[in-house]
């Protein structure tokens, strides 16, 4: 007898495959209710796919077609944006973006994304080119005109989907990690049986929210009910150079080039923790694993930077990135139920993450058709802020770190974070298990050396703290453990 006629299988009223934003935001929007709910991710962390690797804007909604799913979730997504920020305690900025017009054409494109904006209901100016250089002094002279959206925004993409799932789990959401839906078949009585790397579920609904491969499973699921469907997704890769922080005043908005066929073209903008971002590229791979950078594209891409923001200190590039946008063939958000108690969330490319929050109530509208929405008293909203020892006051700091002496030893000095603030993110309910999973909640290794000095250390803190040895602690997913075998010991070993 195999398990599945041995004993029942672990039933959840949702499953939900994928826990990048958009998935997490399910999570914690569906927690609301009185639901038995499971996410399962097949990386070893939350948050490891399209949603660490993007611009990181919470976009004002001006440019999407108006009436298209994309126009009405960014709008809707960013009005969401800073209540929700403040609940979980993840860093937002809504600096505003500048989109530059720099010969004549492009001013007459400024008025129709004005037009545009007006229809798709967000707030936006035309500044003349001496207002833009009053407020940005270090752009191009050549600059024509810009248009200003006040409500757009910046955040951290990694915090916010650490804490939405961080939330969601407080709430009483079971997330499994490491196990890969392979299949998903309908059950005689309605529900669903899905089976993955580990073991199956039942479930009376199912959200697919696998970002890259959403197209795969939905075509699969659909056709275990004899249904065939055509759902396509080609990955649109973007390269990035991300820039140490330097001076904070050198660019203080978002700052877009026009629009392109492509996309939303190249920008430059800070980020929440005062770094800076050049990119992304826009160029159609067939791989869904092609992460590579290269040196034509990242040259095209600061030459497009340059245009924008001609004296960019090259010298302060720390590193380069490159993400992959999940472009659905018909180019625009797929959010529909072909099935009962089958949720697609496809093709979510930019401007995905400034939606995540209103996907997500869109998913609590649809799942009702599938499971009964009763309130869940006992729902919180809040996430127990987080200690960020660099942006306290000296005095504040001195008294913090009398009272937890793990907080004054640092272990990063290019971002200034300490053990404390690493055990604090290992400990945490959704904790880092791998060493990208420490560095995406509380940022060592995004400075200057890039972890080279305290990587070692932070090997050492997730080892004890998880009771394994160090040269089991992977640096994102089992097979890349950093460390191949003990050969010695030093006294500070
Ligand atoms: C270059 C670039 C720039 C962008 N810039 C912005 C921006 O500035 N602002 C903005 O709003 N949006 C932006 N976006 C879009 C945004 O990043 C995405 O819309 C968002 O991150 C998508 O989240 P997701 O959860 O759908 O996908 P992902 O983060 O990829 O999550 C999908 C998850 O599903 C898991 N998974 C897949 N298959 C399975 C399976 N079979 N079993 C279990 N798990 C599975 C994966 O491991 C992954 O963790 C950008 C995207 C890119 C690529």
């Amino acid at each position: 007898m195999n398990r599945t006629q041995e004993q029942p299988l672990e039933s959840f009223d949702g499953v939900i495959v994928g826990a990048g934003v958009i998935g997490a935001a399910v999570a914690r929007a569906l927690a609301r209710y009185r639901l038995s709910l499971l996410l399962l991710d097949r990386e070893s962390d939350v948050g490891t796919v399209t949603s660490a690797a993007n611009s990181a804007i919470v976009h004002s909604g001006y440019d999407p077609v108006p009436g298209s799913l994309k126009a009405k979730m960014n709008v809707a997504g960013n009005r969401l944006f800073p209540e929700t920020c403040r609940q979980l305690d993840v860093d937002l900025k809504m600096i505003g973006s500048l989109t530059l017009a720099i010969g004549d054409e492009e001013v007459a494109v400024l008025d129709e994304l004005a037009a545009r904006a007006a229809q798709n209901g967000v707030p936006v100016e035309i500044l003349s080119r001496a207002e833009v250089l009053r407020r940005e002094p270090n752009l191009t002279p050549e600059v024509r005109a810009a248009l200003f959206a006040p409500t757009a925004g910046i955040v951290n993409p990694f915090e916010l989907t650490v804490a939405l799932a961080e939330n969601a789990v407080q709430n009483g959401v079971t997330l499994r990690l490491n196990e890969e839906v392979t299949r998903v078949a309908p059950a005689p009585d309605g529900w669903y049986t899905v089976t993955t790397s580990r073991g199956a579920y039942r479930t009376r609904a199912l959200v697919n929210a696998a970002g890259l491969h959403a197209d795969t499973l939905a075509n699969a699921a659909l056709a275990e009910r004899g249904r065939s469907a055509d759902y396509e997704i080609r990955p649109r890769k973007g390269e990035y150079f991300v820039l140490d922080h330097f001076d904070p005043e050198f660019i203080r908005h978002t700052i877009f080039t026009v629009p392109t066929q492509k996309g939303k073209g190249i920008l430059v903008t800070p980020t929440t923790h005062g770094n800076y971002l050049i990119g992304p590229s826009a160029e159609f791979t067939d791989r869904k694993d092609n992460f590579a950078t290269t040196d034509e594209t990242l040259a095209r891409v600061l030459a497009s930077a340059q245009k924008l923001v001609p004296s960019i200190p090259t010298r302060q590039i720390i590193r380069q990135f490159a993400g992959l946008r999940a472009v659905e063939k018909r180019g625009e958000f797929v959010i529909d139920r072909p099935a009962p108690g089958l949720i697609n969330l496809l093709g979510i490319q930019s401007p995905g993450l400034t939606a995540s929050l209103a996907i997500a109530e869109e998913v609590v509208n649809l799942i009702r058709n599938d499971v009964p929405l009763e309130e869940n008293p006992d729902f919180d909203p809040r996430r127990r802020p987080r200690v960020r020892l660099a942006r306290m006051a000296p005095l504040d700091r001195a008294a913090y770190v009398a009272e937890h002496p793990s907080f004054g030893r640092i272990v990063c000095r290019c971002e200034d974070v300490s053990e404390g603030e690493i055990v604090d993110a290992i400990r945490r309910p959704c904790g880092a298990t791998t060493v990208d999973g420490v560095k995406k909640r509380v940022r060592p290794g995004f400075g200057k050396c890039q972890g080279g000095f305290c990587q070692p250390q932070v090997v050492r803190i997730l080892a004890r703290e998880l009771g394994r040895k160090p040269e089991e602690i992977p640096l994102k997913s089992p097979g890349t453990e950093i460390l191949l075998e003990r050969i010695g010991e030093t006294d500070d070993a």
